[in-house]
């Protein structure tokens, strides 16, 4: 299997994470790549798991390094993309999910062309705002933040090769699977495909020879 980076893009709230761990855990063949933040970790997340969690000065160094695919500022923080985590899981034979937001994702369609983008959309605002209200991370400024910031991304989702509403949990992640198992068929990507179609082409001759004789 040839391994693509399928990124999932939504406005705060709109369900990538969840719709991401929902994913990892029900497919061998996909793999997260675990980001690299500015930002402080959240209660129980984890260093190395959720994200690589570094000072600004050490970001920017690796920014120099010229370790990252594509990084970001968001929310007054910065994030990025490590080549090693790409490399990491494509190697394993995986396709790498990343989790990332608009200014990203375009960087990386920039430079790649293992590509699939996915963009998250909630049913409606109302049920954004519910979803928002009930994570119960934000206060009033922290949600019209992210309100506002969410019309900012959603001018960009026409940009992603598909849309995938997050109404029903079950409906929108069967979604995104079958995008996973069509995209995963795309020729090109198939590196099984010279074979089964060498060992066809010579089935069929010695059929025709078969006829002939
Ligand atoms: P994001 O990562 O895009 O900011 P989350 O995955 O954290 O969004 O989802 C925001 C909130 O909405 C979470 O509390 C999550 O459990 C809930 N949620 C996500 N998708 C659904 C859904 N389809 N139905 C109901 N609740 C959902
Ligand atoms: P959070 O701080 O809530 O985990 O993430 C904030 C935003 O940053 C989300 O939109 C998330 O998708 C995005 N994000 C997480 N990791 C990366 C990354 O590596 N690069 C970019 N560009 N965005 C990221």
């Amino acid at each position: 299997m040839s391994g693509f980076l399928l990124i999932l893009s939504a406005p705060s709230g709109g369900g990538k994470t969840t719709i991401a761990r929902a994913l990892l855990e029900r497919r061998a063949d996909l793999g997260f790549s675990i980001s690299a933040t500015t930002r402080p970790a959240r209660g129980g997340e984890r260093d190395g798991v959720d994200y690589h969690f570094l000072s600004t000065e050490d970001f920017l160094e690796r920014v120099t390094a010229g370790d990252f695919l594509e990084s970001a500022e968001y929310g007054g923080h910065l994030y990025g993309t490590l080549e090693s985590e790409v490399d990491r899981v494509l190697a394993e034979g995986r396709h790498v999910v990343l989790d990332i937001e608009v200014q990203g994702a375009d960087q990386i369609r920039q430079r790649r062309d293992d590509v699939v983008s996915i963009f998250i959309l909630p049913p409606s605002a109302e049920v954004l705002l519910s979803r928002l209200k009930r994570r119960g991370a934000d206060d009033r400024e922290a949600l019209s933040r992210r309100l506002i910031q969410a019309d900012t991304e959603l001018q960009q989702a026409a940009t992603y090769d598909y849309v995938v509403v997050n109404d029903d949990l079950d409906e929108a992640v069967a979604a995104v699977e079958r995008i996973i198992e069509s995209e995963g068929r795309r020729s090109p990507r198939r590196a099984d495909l010279t074979e089964t179609i060498d060992t066809l082409r010579a089935a069929l001759a010695i059929k025709a020879s078969e006829l002939e004789s």
